[in-house]
């Protein structure tokens, strides 16, 4: 099944018949990505009386018990909740429309040869990515609906699948300056998207100066109610395949009513084209 979306009074194509995920799955007990010294995401059958909870050992279904950390187990979806005393739910926030993406890849730099604002804990041999960065990779696409964009998908590169089970611990990850979260707020980006842990460094003295930009919230502020782009949301640690071609596309972006700040999430993104 196609469907078609009508934008500025032109009618576009979504191929649904080609999604592409960009999760990455999550291996119970199994290798996954880790992140901030967190324990693996794990799974146990859930017993009650006789009850064993799985098939494989007698029960009549299976009904596990899991056990993660969303920002640190995998593919994740994050509002302003993650930074706010008051708690704001990824349920309230999380997209329920499609959204238009721009899917860009970018070769963090080291943070000696940015122009960019660095914060007080970063080192001249990080990998940062700035907004020059940013703003390089998206005027190379050529595509009538980058302005329309309310979603952007950032792939890192080198590019290697190992990303789907690396410990972030054992390197620098790179991450995103202030500047360049700015840049995406006057682009109206509304849904960011990295295959990065954090789109902060890992440690920054509690600063996590991106995601506040992004927010629209003040410096060292937990008040959700200065937000001023409280339905913002941020997805970490995705994996986009290679073979999935720098572009525009329509985002799906799949997350559970998880109360909470965060939860595990499926973006899929649909190839796009012009109504013939
Ligand atoms: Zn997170």
């Amino acid at each position: 099944m196609n469907f078609s979306i009508d934008i500025d009074g032109k009618r576009w194509q979504v191929d649904t018949t080609h999604a592409h995920d960009l999760s990455i799955p999550l291996l119970f007990d199994q290798s996954q990505p880790t992140f901030f010294a967190a324990p693996k995401a794990t799974s146990a059958p859930y017993r009650v009386g006789d009850f064993s909870g799985s098939v494989a050992t007698g029960a009549s279904c299976n009904c596990f018990t899991h056990s993660l950390t969303p920002h640190c187990n995998g593919t994740h979806t994050e509002c302003v909740g993650h930074i706010t005393r008051d708690p704001v739910s990824i349920s309230e926030i999380a997209p329920t429309a499609p959204q238009i993406a721009l899917l860009i890849s970018v070769k963090p730099r080291q943070a000696k040869h940015t122009r960019d604002a660095l914060g007080p804990a970063s080192q001249l041999d990080d990998l940062a990515i700035d907004a020059e960065l940013l703003e390089r990779a998206i005027s190379s696409i050529n595509h009538e609906l980058v302005q329309h964009a309310t979603a952007l998908i950032v792939r890192t590169l080198p590019n290697p699948t190992s990303k789907k089970a690396l410990n972030y611990d054992s390197i620098a990850p790179a991450y995103f300056t202030a500047q360049a979260a700015q840049a995406l707020t006057v682009r109206n980006i509304q849904h960011w998207l990295v295959d990065l842990p954090s789109v902060d460094r890992a440690h920054d003295q509690g600063l996590l100066a991106a995601h506040r930009t992004y927010w629209g919230m003040p410096p060292n502020s937990h008040d959700a109610t200065l937000a001023t782009r409280r339905t913002a949301t941020i997805t970490e640690l995705c994996y986009i395949d290679d073979a999935i071609a720098d572009g525009v596309y329509c985002l799906n972006l799949q997350v559970p009513a998880f109360a909470g700040d965060a939860a595990p999430s499926r973006p899929l993104i649909y190839p796009l084209s012009a109504n013939k």
